[in-house]
């Protein structure tokens, strides 16, 4: 048996849905389907307004431009994320300034953003990572005490929530992305949501190429015309139209992950409570959209001894992420790999495991039996390094 790592999941409406936006002669942006998208999730996660956009990416550099970052300015994020999060600050002329993430939840670590802070810090963006909430209390404070904005990355987390509010709510700007290997997809596709009434406005703007184009078009002015700098950052309907379908089926999609991260938890908790690796736990307080699933080994030589195995025998293991400070760029900037062990350590020693929509029981079967393999081979053979204390 063959399981790849991601797979493209697909609902029963996608192709009716962009046929309906074909028919309509409408393909360009804000038509019919941007629209529907936009007011669905301006319902469901409680947000003043949401844009879609052409990326998750997109979103953060919409985010990045909002906030009026000059060269100089300084920026707080976890060096555990997607380049995205930099590039978006770095492309304003301001600096990424790499922090730790917390070891219960591998997202930012609000001891370190405390550290980190100096008269240059602008902003904080909070990285939602597997689609499980930073520690929203401790870092909304943070901001608010040091007048920072706060932008959540919640790429990875559309659809889930901290204490009954949705991620991407509760900083200033939030991003989600619709990528094909999130849990909801448009293929490529983005939203940055605007929970602040004050930036509306200006989102507005630097989304149609720095114009008022959609006053224009809500008829409320009689042509339109270039007022500030911006860019372009509208999809097509088109894909609007298939990412429609899949927010159609949004907690049944919430559902079948959950039935995966059950799986997954029930059947390695064994290795687990032996000390072997950790896996992602939900606290209390929060619910995940279960974007993914990873066994975080005590060492980097055995998850990359795992990891060689799960693929020859055709599981499709994935690691991630090269940490943004120990990466080439990362070392222009002068970082060193020394400046941030644990992260280092958790980009060295993290296996993701296959997760998406249409996996049957039958292959996650597999995939517990052939990791299950691996494992007791490696602990008969006195391989295996335990170092996590069971939890
Ligand atoms: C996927 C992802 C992005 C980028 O989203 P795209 O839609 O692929 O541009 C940014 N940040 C994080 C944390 C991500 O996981």
């Amino acid at each position: 048996m063959k399981i790849p790592f991601n797979k493209v999941y697909l609902t029963n409406s996608e192709i009716a849905y962009i046929k309906t936006a074909l028919e309509s002669g409408h393909i360009c942006g804000d038509g019919f389907y941007t629209k529907s998208v936009e007011f669905l999730i301006e319902e469901r996660v409680q947000t003043e307004k949401v844009f879609m956009t052409t990326s998750g990416t997109h979103a953060l550099e919409m985010a990045a431009m909002m906030i009026g970052l000059n060269p100089g300015d300084e920026v707080i994020m976890p060096s555990f994320t997607f380049p995205s999060t930099a590039n978006a600050v770095m492309l304003r002329g301001a600096i990424p300034v790499f922090c730790e993430v917390e070891e219960s939840h591998l997202s930012i670590d609000p001891n370190d953003i405390l550290k980190k802070i100096t008269r240059k810090t602008k902003a904080i963006i909070a990285v939602h990572y597997a689609g499980i909430s930073c520690d929203m209390e401790r870092i909304m404070k943070i901001a608010g005490d040091h007048k920072l904005f706060l932008i959540e990355d919640a790429a990875q987390g559309f659809n889930s929530q901290y204490r009954n509010r949705y991620l991407g709510s509760m900083g200033h700007l939030g991003c989600f992305s619709f990528h094909a290997t999130k849990n909801y997809t448009g293929g490529e596709g983005g939203a940055l949501l605007v929970n602040d009434k004050r930036l509306v406005k200006t989102a507005e703007t630097i989304r149609n190429m720095g114009t008022n184009q959609s006053e224009f078009l809500r008829k409320e002015i009689d042509k339109y015309s270039w007022v500030g700098i911006g860019s372009k950052y509208v999809p097509s309907d088109i894909l609007m139209a298939f990412l429609y379908a899949q927010l159609q089926e949004i907690d049944h999609i919430t559902e079948k992950r959950r039935f995966i991260y059950d799986y997954y938890s029930y059947h390695l908790k064994k290795y687990v409570d032996q000390g072997i690796f950790q896996i992602p736990l939900i606290p209390a307080d929060c619910r995940s959209n279960y974007h993914l699933f990873y066994l975080l080994f005590s060492h980097p030589q055995m998850r990359d001894q795992v990891l060689d195995e799960l693929n020859m025998k055709e599981v499709e293991g994935v690691i991630h992420f090269v940490p943004l400070h120990s990466s080439p760029m990362g070392q222009k900037l002068g970082y060193r790999r020394e400046d941030l062990p644990f992260t280092e350590q958790v980009g060295n020693s993290l296996l993701r495991l296959p997760v998406y929509n249409s996996i049957t029981e039958e292959e996650l079967d597999y995939v517990v039996k052939t990791l299950a393999d691996i494992l007791e081979r490696k602990l008969n053979a006195g391989k295996l390094i335990r170092c996590y204390s069971s939890l």
